[in-house]
């Protein structure tokens, strides 16, 4: 008699669950893929909502991750408006309400892949919950912004991460006004540590935005239920016709807690992505996973991991034998400065910096070294070195500085000792 198929659930219907579902059948599994998320959206990548979509360069239809006739054909269940409520490991079920059918609905799994993703931080300040002030992580927060531009002189960032720059270089490419406050010394600093940090305050400042650093926000102006501003610490008043804030992330967690999962900044994972149940698997912003080459545990929030690392959860879920070490990877396009980032560094700890290029005018590629070894590269309108800046930090090797500032030493010579 022929055995039933199993089924494989995967909880979030974003850019990590739908790759998950796409390696799944990529290597061969033949059973049921069900793939539930509580937006009503099918899976999109988020990099254009902070930069092409949001600058209206980029069409709706090319953010998302496959075209709506992909899931049919590939026999993926997609269940869009399906919030799961809970978790039953014993029973290995999860329960789902919304979609369409009434709440409550049941659905059992083989394994069970997490792809929950991350949420924005809420401000923690009077008027935060006012209507106009504005947060980005969906499509519709994008479009939501892109209409503001449209009639806004000037808007207020809350955070100088990358949703504040990216969103901020996207306001005054539409000929709005930015005021960009940012509680650090610098934005970006414990990202990139203070030599390269500078390089992407000046680029905001040269294009005109109002970059406020140590700025407390200690409340929104409200002014008749709409947000015209913001207050900070020292009594300063920061007037624009809406305020985006872009304050960080927090994993979406709560499912895999209340199931019993090991949770610490994430959820924890092993290298082959599997959580404390070995049914139960997580993948993407919400998973924190053991790092072969860094030797502990790190959580990612770039979209590079959301992309590769569910190749590696579906494998580990065929059963296969995976550890996931791929190097970090992310980029940016604020202007004219595109840059890629490929490594990791402890946030904080960046102080170690080798250039190579030439800083002032934006064409440069910075190292960022702990004990003479590469941890971390950033090649800033310099192209086609993501793989060897990946091969110098994958070989571990003690490197010359000096030949590393270099620019007519090739960077794979770097590795020959
Ligand atoms: P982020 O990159 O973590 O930056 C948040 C920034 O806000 C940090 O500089 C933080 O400073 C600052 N901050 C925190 N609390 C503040 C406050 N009360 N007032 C003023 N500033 C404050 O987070 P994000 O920009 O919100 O982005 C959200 C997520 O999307 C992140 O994971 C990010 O990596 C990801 N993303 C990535 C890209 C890309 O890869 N190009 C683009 C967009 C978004 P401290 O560091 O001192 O706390």
């Amino acid at each position: 008699m022929a055995q039933p198929q199993p089924t494989f659930v995967i909880v979030g219907a974003s850019l990590a669950g739908a790759k998950a579902a796409e390696a799944l059948r990529g290597h061969g599994f033949d059973g049921r893929i069900v793939l539930l998320g509580d937006e009503q959206e099918r899976p999109y990548e988020r990099p254009p909502l902070s930069k092409g979509f949001l600058q209206g360069k980029q069409e709706r239809e090319k953010i998302f991750v496959h075209p709506p006739e992909w899931y049919a054909d590939q026999r993926v269940d997609l269940r869009l408006g399906s919030t799961v409520g809970a978790i039953d490991r014993d029973r290995r079920v999860v329960t789902v309400s919304g979609g369409d059918r009434a709440g409550g609905e049941e659905i059992g799994y083989d394994k069970l892949l997490l792809t929950t993703g991350a949420s924005p931080r809420r401000l923690p300040v009077p008027g935060a919950d006012l209507d106009d002030v504005l947060y980005l992580r969906g499509v519709g927060d994008s479009e939501r912004i892109r209409q503001v531009f449209q009639t806004a002189s000037r808007v207020v960032f809350v955070g100088g991460g990358w949703i504040g720059l990216e969103v901020a270089a996207a306001a005054r490419e539409a000929g709005v006004d930015a005021t960009v406050l940012e509680a650090d010394e610098l934005p970006l600093l414990r990202v990139l540590g203070p030599r390269i940090a500078s390089v992407f305050a000046d680029l905001h400042r040269e294009h005109g935005v109002d970059l406020r650093l140590g700025a407390q926000v200690t409340e929104i102006v409200n002014d008749g239920g709409r947000a015209t501003g913001v207050r900070l610490a020292d009594g300063t008043r920061i007037d624009g016709d809406a305020v985006v804030v872009g304050i960080g992330v927090t994993p979406n967690t709560r499912l895999a807690a209340e199931a019993g999962l090991e949770v610490d900044n994430g959820i924890v994972v092993d290298a082959s992505l599997r959580t404390s149940d070995p049914d139960i698997y997580a993948a993407g912003d919400v998973a924190n996973a053991f790092h072969p080459l860094l030797g502990r545990h790190i959580r990612v929030e770039h979209w590079a991991n959301a992309l590769n690392q569910p190749q590696a959860a579906a494998r580990s879920m065929l059963g296969e034998p995976v550890a996931y070490d791929r190097v970090p990877y992310f980029f940016t396009d604020q202007y004219d400065l595109g840059m890629e980032y490929a490594g990791y560094t402890e946030p904080g700890r960046n102080d170690d910096v080798v250039v190579r290029g030439d800083l002032a005018r934006r064409e440069f590629i910075a190292f960022w070294l702990a004990d003479g070894r590469v941890l971390a590269g950033m090649n800033v309108n310099i192209w086609d070195v993501v793989e060897q800046i990946q091969g110098l930090i994958h070989s571990g090797v003690q490197v010359d500085r000096d030949r590393l500032a270099d620019p007519d030493v090739p960077l794979d010579q770097l590795t020959a000792g």
